[in-house]
């Protein structure tokens, strides 16, 4: 596997590829990387002839008070696990690489990403989409893939590719569990031992919600109830948000009627974790 730093290098390679016919799959991740980062590389290997993974912690999507500084990093490990995948390149740009001097250009998504994380975290979808245009001019990619878990992300890389022609076909995929139903996360690391089960009331809430809706519930604000019960249930869980929405545009409905965004933020101790499902339809 090729470890590229530099934007000028991964560019040469991607136009060297694109001649020779190849198609490039792109994954772009946080890194230290975990089951649901290596689903996305394995679907990105059947979907293009080569596949790349970014790996960059992109400080533009993180508030001053976020946890840029400690999020958890380790750049060795992650690139034998992508080598073992069958990767062909690495981009692994750094800060400066990424953000020279004089840097003052940014993408914003503008309306899917008012709800929900926008709404909690003002600056960070500017941050996301800023650093996936720039990871797709480096690396030229001809399809990239993206996780569920970021269900709003996902939804706001989209926008993004149609409203600025992006030539990229963006394909999602489904959330990675741990076998106890956790989301998988890098975040996860951050848990101490006494809060995983606290962490576990967010796919069981989901669970509760589906099943909710399988008997034939309607109510939004009923099954809301049901789902921040279980959250808040035993204490130990800070509810940031748990709302049902329209999964295209991502505003708020108040009945499930189709296919509808059960998506929840829940800060268990210093950890804010992430998960949704799509009820109905
Ligand atoms: P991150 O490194 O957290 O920025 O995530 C990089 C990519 O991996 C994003 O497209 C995420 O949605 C995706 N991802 C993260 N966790 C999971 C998971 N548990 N299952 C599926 N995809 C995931």
């Amino acid at each position: 596997m090729r470890i590229i730093e530099k934007v000028c290098e991964m560019q040469e390679v991607a136009d060297t590829w694109r001649s020779e016919r190849e198609k490039i799959a792109i994954v772009p991740t946080m890194g230290f990387l975990h089951e649901g980062h290596l689903s996305l590389l394995r679907t990105a290997r059947k979907l293009g002839t080569k596949c790349v993974i970014t790996i960059f912690v992109n400080p533009t999507q993180f508030a001053p008070t976020e946890d840029f500084e400690s999020y958890p990093r380790d750049l060795r490990k992650d690139i034998e696990l992508a080598a073992e995948i069958g990767t062909d390149a690495a981009f692994v740009p750094t800060i400066e690489e990424m953000y020279p001097e004089g840097f003052q250009t940014f993408v914003e998504v503008t309306r899917v990403t008012q709800n929900l994380c926008g709404a909690s975290r003002p600056i960070f979808f500017r941050g996301v989409a800023t650093v996936v245009s720039k990871l797709f001019h480096a690396v030229k990619p001809h399809v990239a893939v993206f996780g569920q878990k970021d269900f709003q992300q996902l939804v706001a890389v989209r926008r993004m590719v149609r409203d600025l022609n992006m030539d990229i076909e963006i394909v999602g995929q489904p959330i990675v569990r741990e076998k106890d139903g956790l989301a998988m996360s890098s975040r996860n690391a951050y848990l101490r031992a006494e809060e995983r089960p606290v962490a576990l009331r967010l796919s069981r809430s989901l669970q509760l919600a589906r099943e909710l809706v399988g008997s034939g519930e309607v109510s939004g604000a009923a099954i809301l109830k049901t789902v921040n019960d279980c959250l808040t249930a035993g204490g130990g869980a800070r509810v940031d948000y748990a709302k049902l929405c329209n999964p295209d545009t991502i505003e708020e409905v108040q009945t499930v009627e189709g296919p509808t965004l059960l998506a929840l933020a829940v800060w268990v101790g210093k950890t804010r974790l992430i998960d949704n499902c799509v009820l109905g339809g």
